[in-house]
């Protein structure tokens, strides 16, 4: 290690910056966010240095550095540090050699060899800071560790550590021994937790943290969560960061049918998965089952990922897990996924909503349940809404002959997208008095989207405007080629 980091309390303490120029305004800055008592010496102040004068965020001395001055300026005291940045370099020496004849740490901006210490780049998350230094070889590649940094680490950062720091004393109140306080702060500040403090209300994490001291020590094992995550429609990418973070730190992963191979592979390489996938009819796990394990997972101590296609609140099953889970008491979260008719709709070209054509879209199920009610066709076919039928392949005839006996228009446009969003994605048009026709004649096999409604027509327009996908599907690259004129 060239040097050693450390942060230091400038608090209330006199700061010397030499210069009034760019540089010399960043690192009195710097001083001025530390909350030191920045005096600056120069001939004149440019103009961000002229606007902390102004704000009083400095004292100005003008002149040229001397050692007359500083014994005037400072009334024959030392300053804690001083940063010279002049573009002078008579004058840098002179400073250089002054604090090192009084033994006052010194920084000459850019050269290094003139440095008793040198400034970090920051990613300022405050009161927590990340300092990034090369040894001065490279303040650039700081700064990209710094942007790297800057993107990975949320705002909310600043407020968590807040956080734990207010509750430092009360926990050790609680907890006496030093061990044990490490064992409490090392289950809480993962997962849950962290989650709610960076990213959502500070006065619930509080209340989360509370709640996870009161039972510390009583119970054996950390307690475990679930996060219920939307995996998007096919495509991974459509995954959220939130999605994507969970999973990373989930220790079993539960999975259905419909979620991507490349999503499942992204939880860690440790992480035990399992599948319980349905298929229409054959539940390989029942749902009562799936519930029972993920509460069992969790009173574990494990985090659990439970994976699901599209979101997990439509047509997902979602609501009988998180109420089995909160019945036992067991944390959990709940990720918004994109729900198969926005992924479809967006990868097919197929507005759900239009100005011209529709001002409501309608999500409905094909597959009645037992004991569920059942379809309003009579609604739905006065509506004028686009409809959207997910699980409707089996039951498309009752479908299509259901909307017709109240009145629509056999020749209403249809669309059919099967493994929506996929790189196999295959999106088939006709009427809705062909949709059962078609359906069988292109062999159309779940899961596929049944879409009906006027808005179909704006896709026609937009494919007949030419343009090509920006999507994942594969296309013909030579037809590309020549359109391109390549
Ligand atoms: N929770 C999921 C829906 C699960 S129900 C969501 O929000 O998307 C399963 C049905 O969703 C399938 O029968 C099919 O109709 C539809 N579906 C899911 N993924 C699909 C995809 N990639 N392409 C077309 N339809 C899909």
């Amino acid at each position: 290690m060239d040097y050693l980091p450390i942060f230091m309390n400038i608090k209330q303490q006199s700061c010397l910056i030499v210069g009034g120029g760019v540089v010399a305004a960043r690192k009195a800055d710097l001083f001025i966010q530390a909350g030191a008592k920045v005096t600056v010496i120069a001939p004149e102040l440019k103009s961000e240095m002229r606007g902390f004068l102004q704000q009083q965020k400095i004292i100005w001395y003008p002149g040229e550095f001397s050692q007359t001055l500083m014994a005037s300026v400072f009334n024959g005291e030392l300053p804690k540090l001083v940063i010279s940045a002049t573009d002078d370099q008579a004058v840098n020496q002179a400073v250089y050699a002054y604090c090192q004849s009084v033994g006052v740490p010194v920084n000459v901006a850019d050269q290094t060899e003139f440095c008793d210490f040198i400034l970090p780049a920051i990613v300022d998350r405050s009161p927590m800071t990340i300092a990034i230094s090369t040894g001065g070889r490279s303040p650039v590649l700081a700064r990209v560790m710094k942007a790297k940094l800057e993107s990975m680490i949320p705002h909310g950062f600043g407020r968590l550590t807040e956080l734990v720091g207010r509750y430092r004393e009360k926990v050790k109140d609680a907890v006496a021994s030093t061990e044990g306080r490490k064992a409490f702060w090392e289950s809480l500040l993962d997962g849950l937790f962290i989650d709610k403090a960076v990213y959502g209300n500070s006065s619930e994490a509080a209340t989360l943290l509370e709640k996870r001291l009161e039972a510390f020590g009583k119970t054996d094992l950390p307690a475990g969560e679930v996060y219920i995550i939307g995996a998007g429609p096919g495509d991974p990418e459509l995954m959220t960061f939130k999605a994507q973070r969970l999973l990373q730190q989930a220790d079993v992963v539960l999975y259905d049918r419909l979620v991507s191979p490349e999503i499942v592979d992204m939880a860690r390489r440790e992480a035990e998965r399992v599948y319980v996938g349905k298929k229409s009819k054959e539940h390989a796990v029942p749902q009562e089952d799936i519930c029972r394990m993920l509460v069992a997972y969790a009173k574990q101590g494990k985090r659990v990922a439970r994976l699901k296609g599209g979101d997990p609140y439509i047509f997902g099953r979602g609501g009988e897990e998180v109420e089995e889970l909160a019945k036992a008491g067991v944390a959990y979260q709940v990720v918004p996924g994109i729900t198969a008719a926005a992924g479809c709709a967006a990868y097919a070209d197929l507005p759900l909503t239009h100005r011209e054509f529709s001002q409501a879209v309608v999500l409905v199920t094909g597959h009645q349940q037992e004991g569920g009610s059942a379809i309003d066709y009579g609604r739905l076919a006065r509506s004028g809404d686009t409809m959207v039928f997910y699980m409707g392949i089996k039951n498309a005839p009752k479908i299509q002959a259901g909307l017709i006996a109240h009145g629509m228009n056999p020749d209403i446009p249809a669309a059919i997208i099967e493994k929506g969003t996929c790189a196999d994605q295959k999106v088939t048009v006709c009427t809705l008095g062909k949709l059962t026709e078609t359906i069988a004649k292109q062999s159309i096999k779940p899961p596929a989207l049944l879409v009906v409604g006027e808005v179909i027509k704006v896709r026609e327009r937009i494919q007949q405007a030419g343009c090509f996908t920006q999507h994942a599907v594969p296309y013909d690259a030579s037809e590309l080629l020549q359109k391109l004129a390549v």
